[in-house]
């Protein structure tokens, strides 16, 4: 990796560290440049006396053939040959000169035959040499030489004299030949010693050289040690230090776990440390360095940011920092963020681009939670229907969410800062005053929820409405519990309020009158007889039931029957005081309670109403009616008892205005027969259910038997009815008709029909498996109209049938005809019902009803029970035959069976079979018999026959 740090001595650095090596180079240069001049010149001193030798020899030798042959060429030659010692004897004198002449010295030395290159390495030798003793004593030899050659040269120009004298013989020419001869003789040794001394020379001076290269050589070497001593000992420390700084930074990179990247932007060369690689699950060496890998491995959709940020870096200076998508070796995506620096190298040329890169992944998921979070935290706030109002700790508002900013009529941007107490304007509800800060109390924890007026912010010159709104107050505490602000919540209660006092209102009202209700009506009844009684003061209560009232549902329709319930409240309304309460306590019942008004008031004020009711015509279509009222009346003074007993008599009073021809009004009489009887009709309520609970009704059966013989299949088993009986306190069986009025009247009926089902539906799977004539083949079970209303009853039966596993279709249910009339269509589908379950229908007490015959096609019952009245007396009265026999013809006529009940004799008997009734039941046949819970004492209880 390459890195920036100390940098190296620069060039001038490297002069100052040189420069005290110039000195000693130049001087070995020198040294050198001597040591090879001398050299050169000694071998040149060689190279002459080689030449001189040579030429000497030559002379001699030229000298010696002139002698014999006195031929002058060779005395030429001779002259040639000697014209080199000669030379150099010359140069040698000029030499020895203080002032040589040296163009002498260079003729002498050239005719001497040396190399004109030669000649002034020569001259410094021998002039600068000298006292170098082997030199000395190589020209003292030099010196000899020349004296001899001098001789030689004499003694040459004296043979030459010699042989151009005429008539010189060989004697004459042979002393000057000896002369030379010896001559000769004389300069070969000193040439000897010449090159000797010369070769002595050129060693010392070989062996002075080399000492001194070495001593150069020595000096050198410490002079560089000594130099490169200081610049060494720098260096060292620098790279110390540069080491120390590497060190610090690689522990610095390892430690922040980022990568490093290093990009060349002149080669496109990209490094990246091997964190970078590792971060993305490659080895160090896998992922090429070019710049092109990155862009590979970047994620598409972020490859314009990318590179927007790189050139804005590259061209503005703006800082890089950049977050991006890396993928992965294993293919899936990381977050990175890189931050880096353009550097630039000379003449400020961008150079590189270096940094790190971060995995940022984390943040990224801790940023999209939080991101998450504060978009949950915000859709709520924006959803949420209460008003929500953040403070901080001083309670400037912060913020409003829509609800708030409804409630308030602030804009979340205006209110922003403002104090809560100038948007939110709350106030004690019953006195007005503002209420203190919330959001001190809050924070001093002394807030205690309380209802307050919001008054809202007024728009321009209207005054601000008023909301009840319950405020809400929580802090909002950071991680040391430290509160950093308030959330107000304001909820606003008025719809709750109007709410609450709508239903207020509808528990206490009728939906269709508007009046007051019976519950309501029962309340101010107890504070009215509670008043009587601890003030003294009587009041009076009515109660009232429309005449004939079901003639206008009939005829009408349910919806006429409502307008004139609706009308005649109006007109009792309008008979009556302020004060007065005037309530619907159902149907066409209503209840007055006279404040303050008894005795003969209370009953003028009932004949009032009365007679403004008998007065009032109702049309409907072109019909119109002419209703009367019952009134019973009833006046509260000290005596009156409980609120139930009040309504009780005012009930019973009202029960004999009927009996006595309706339309009229009955002032209440304790001891009245037949009030008494209704007050006898009201206690069997809380006798009934205390009979239920205590189980004391049981069931009995009767059973019903064919007339005509084969008329029904004796082996198929037995038609049973069951009859209901309750044992009374003290073990006495009671009659339903003793409590069955009463129970019809308040509604208990549909309670008592389950009991009867459930008990009848588990003795007969208790019978299950008696066979032959025990089996029971039909059991007829009786309804009451109110169960033909209840829409869940087929479905009980169902279940019952189901828990006990008993077949339904040997079930018969017998319902009056009066009932089924009261609700056809209701009727009609009931029937509907459990025929397909597999039950079948018998209607009862067939006959009594008026319009029989009507309905009878309407309703698919399999038997038809004649009424008990007429079988009882069809033999004394001829009348009542006709009309069994009728029965029994239509009956037949639309495919139904009849049964006649009440057949107390073998003469009724014989005259139902002769009209061809086909079943009978009665005392004659058979008393009913206990049949269900099975319990010790039914078997002791006297038969008593209770019909349906
Ligand atoms: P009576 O002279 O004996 O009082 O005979 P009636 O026809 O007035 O019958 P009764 O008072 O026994 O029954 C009142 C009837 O009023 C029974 C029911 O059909 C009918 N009824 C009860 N509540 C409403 C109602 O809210 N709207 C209508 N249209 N009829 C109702
Ligand atoms: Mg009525």
């Amino acid at each position: 990796m390459r890195r920036a740090g100390l940098s190296l001595p620069a060039s001038g650095h490297v002069l100052r560290i040189i420069w005290p090596f110039v000195p000693v180079v130049v001087a070995l240069a020198l040294f050198s440049i001597v040591s090879l001049d001398l050299l050169s010149a000694a071998r040149a001193f060689v190279a002459g006396e080689s030449q001189w030798s040579k030429g000497q020899k030559n002379a001699v030798l030229h000298l010696l053939r002139y002698g014999e042959d006195r031929n002058p060429a060779d005395f030429d030659a001779y002259l040639a040959a000697i014209a080199i010692p000669l030379g150099d004897h010359r140069a040698r004198l000029e030499l020895d000169r203080d002032e040589p002449d040296l163009e002498r010295v260079r003729e002498g030395l050239l005719a001497g035959g040396n190399h004109p290159e030669d000649i002034p390495r020569m001259v410094r030798l021998y002039r600068n040499f000298r006292q170098i003793q082997e030199v000395d004593a190589a020209i003292r030899v030099w010196a000899a030489g020349d004296q001899e050659i001098a001789a030689l040269h004499e003694q040459a120009l004296a043979l030459d004299r010699l042989v151009r004298q005429p008539g010189c013989d060989d004697d004459c020419v042979a002393p000057v030949l000896r002369n030379i001869a010896r001559i000769d003789a004389r300069l070969t040794p000193l040439e000897r010693a010449f090159s000797e001394h010369l070769g002595q020379a050129s060693r010392r001076v070989t062996r002075l050289l080399t000492n001194g290269s070495a001593v150069m050589a020595t000096l050198l070497l410490m002079s560089a040690i000594l130099l490169t001593h200081g610049p060494l000992r720098r260096e060292r420390q620098l790279r110390e230090a540069l080491a120390q700084r590497e060190e610090q930074l690689q522990l610095a990179v390892e430690g922040s776990n980022d990568g490093l990247w290093d990009w060349h932007l002149g080669r496109g060369e990209l490094y990246f440390s091997p964190r970078c690689a590792q971060m993305l699950g490659y080895q160090a060496d896998e992922l090429p360095h070019a710049r092109e890998t990155v862009l590979g491995l970047l994620h598409p959709s972020d490859l314009v940011a990318f590179e927007d940020k790189l050139t804005r870096h590259l061209r503005s200076g703006e800082p890089y920092d950049a977050e991006f998508r890396l993928r992965t070796r294993a293919g899936d995506y990381l977050w990175v963020r890189a931050r880096g620096r353009l550097v630039r190298g000379a003449a400020r040329r961008r150079a590189r681009m270096a940094g790190s890169l971060t995995d940022i992944s984390d943040n990224k998921r801790y940023e999209r939670q939080l991101f998450a979070e504060k978009e949950r935290a915000q859709v709520t706030l924006q959803a949420i229907g209460d008003a929500v109002v953040t403070t901080d700790v001083w309670g400037r508002v912060q913020s409003l969410n829509p609800a708030a900013e409804a409630l308030t009529g602030w804009r979340d941007a205006e209110a922003h800062g403002l104090p809560l107490s100038r948007v939110c304007v709350l106030r004690d509800e019953d006195s007005q005053a503002p209420l203190p800060d919330i959001v001190t109390l809050a924070l001093r924890e002394h807030w205690h929820g309380q209802s307050a007026q919001l008054v809202q912010r007024a728009a321009s010159g209207q005054p601000g409405l008023v909301v009840a709104v319950k405020p809400s107050v929580a802090l909002i505490r950071d991680r040391g519990a430290q509160a950093i602000g308030v959330v107000v919540v304001l909820h606003d209660v008025s719809q709750e309020r109007a709410h609450a006092a709508r239903l207020a209102y509808e528990a206490s009202h009728d939906a269709l009158t508007g009046l007051v209700n019976r519950a309501e009506f029962e309340r101010r009844l107890g504070a009215a007889i509670t008043r009587a009684r601890t003030q003294g003061t009587p009041h009076t209560l009515m109660y009232l039931d429309l005449d004939q009232f079901k003639v206008v549902n009939d005829t009408c329709g349910h919806a006429a029957g409502d307008e004139l319930i609706r009308q005649m409240a109006e007109i009792m309304r309008s008979q009556l005081r302020q004060s007065d309460t005037l309530a619907r306590l159902g149907g066409d019942e209503f209840g007055i309670l006279l404040a303050h008004c008894a005795g003969a008031d209370g009953e003028r004020v009932a004949e009032a109403l009365r007679c403004a009711i008998a007065c009032f015509r109702f049309a409907h279509r072109q019909r119109t009616f002419a209703l009367g009222v019952s009134i019973g009346l009833v006046t509260l003074d000290r005596q009156t008892g409980s609120v139930a007993e009040a309504l009780s008599a005012a009930d019973a009073a009202c029960y004999m205005a009927k009996e006595g021809g309706r339309n009229r009004v009955q002032v209440y009489h304790p001891l009245d027969s037949v009030v008494q009887a209704r007050h006898g009709e009201m206690e069997w309520v809380s006798r009934v259910h205390a009979a239920l609970a205590a189980e004391r009704f049981c069931l009995f059966a009767q059973e019903i038997v064919p007339v005509q013989p084969g008329a029904g299949p004796a082996d198929a088993g037995r038609h049973v009815e069951l009859l209901l009986r309750l044992v009374d306190e003290r073990g006495r069986l009671v009659p339903p008709m003793a409590f069955v009025p009463a129970c019809e009247r308040y509604n208990l009926m549909p309670m008592i029909d389950r009991w009867v089902v459930e008990t009848a539906f588990g003795a007969l799977a208790g019978r299950q498996g008696v066979a032959g004539e025990d089996a029971i083949a039909t059991c007829a079970i009786n309804l009451s109209g109110s169960s033909l209303a209840d829409i869940h009853f087929p479905e009980f039966v169902r279940e019952q049938a189901q828990r006990f596993g008993i077949a339904l279709d040997g079930i018969c249910f017998e319902i009056t005809e009066t009932a089924a009339i009261a609700n056809l269509a209701q009727a009609g589908a009931f029937i509907q019902q459990l025929q397909q379950l597999g039950c079948c229908f018998a209607l009862d007490d067939f006959g009594a009803g008026m319009s029989s015959f009507t309905y009878l096609k309407h309703l698919p019952a399999a038997y038809l029970k004649i009424d008990g009245s007429f079988v009882r007396e069809m033999l004394a009265d001829p009348v009542n035959l006709v009309m069994v026999e009728v029965i029994q013809r239509i009956g037949h006529a639309m495919g139904k069976k009849t049964i006649a009940e009440f057949v107390e004799s073998e003469a009724m008997l014989e005259r139902l079979r002769e009209l061809g009734v086909d079943l009978a039941q009665g005392y004659h046949i058979a008393p009913p018999v206990p049949f269900a819970p099975a319990g010790p004492a039914a078997g002791d209880r006297p038969a008593v026959a209770l019909a349906g």
